[in-house]
């Protein structure tokens, strides 16, 4: 099956505990005021990926640096079908080496399970509702002060309840640099992309397009 995709990284340590496969979804209807990830919203043919191909992607890592998958984009409940193949398929691929599947969504956990009824159980945590740039907040992993970080399953209870109320203690942005791009992963705090862009420029690197501007 087909799954528009963003990219593809690991590791990541900004988006969930441990270090992390992380999967961007390309595609986004939400269009939340604010968002940093404006890059994500127009799905093209250029993003069609097989999932089989993500999955053989992650196989490839190796596992013993795996602590979980997170799913983010875009809005991942726009492609409920291909979203249960993925994560079908990482259950399997994580099965008995405790990795959990955290995925963020913009809207909230009752319109998510609607929209997901096959991927919902096997994701064992979500983050849930839009960015409000309105509602800043310093909660871990999130955004705004309105989005919840809802634990689904026994592992996910496991590994998140304790995490639900609980705030940043350092910034939650890694920076990965290549030849054309410099990737911003995580959740930018309130002030946090101006000076990261300050610091660039201090350094002689100056960005000519930004995702977080029209
Ligand atoms: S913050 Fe997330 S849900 Fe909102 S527009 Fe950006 S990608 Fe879509």
């Amino acid at each position: 099956m087909t799954l528009r995709l963003a990219r593809l990284h690991h590791p990541v340590t900004a988006l969930g505990p441990g270090r992390r496969v992380g999967i961007w979804l390309q595609g986004c209807d939400i269009g939340c005021p604010g968002c940093a990830s404006r890059d994500t919203w127009v799905a093209e043919a250029r993003h069609d990926t097989e999932v089989g191909d993500v999955l053989d992607w992650i196989e490839a890592r190796d596992p013993a640096l795996i602590d979980g998958i997170t799913i983010t984009g875009g809005e991942p409940s726009e492609q409920p079908d291909a979203l249960a193949e993925l994560v079908t398929g990482l259950s399997r691929l994580g099965a008995g080496r405790d990795w959990d599947i955290l995925c963020y969504t913009g809207v909230e956990l009752a319109a998510f399970r609607e929209r997901c009824p096959a991927a919902y159980p096997l994701i064992d945590a979500l983050i849930t509702g839009p960015f409000r740039a309105a509602e800043p907040t310093d909660l871990l992993w999130r955004g705004s002060a309105n989005q919840q970080l809802v634990p689904c399953t026994q592992l996910g209870r496991q590994r998140y309840d304790h995490l639900v109320g609980a705030l940043r203690q350092r910034p939650q942005v890694q920076v990965q640099v290549d030849d054309e791009q410099v990737w911003l992963i995580g959740i930018p705090g309130r002030g946090d992309l101006a000076r990261i862009h300050r610091d660039l420029r201090r350094q002689g690197i100056r960005l000519e397009e930004v995702s977080w501007r029209p």
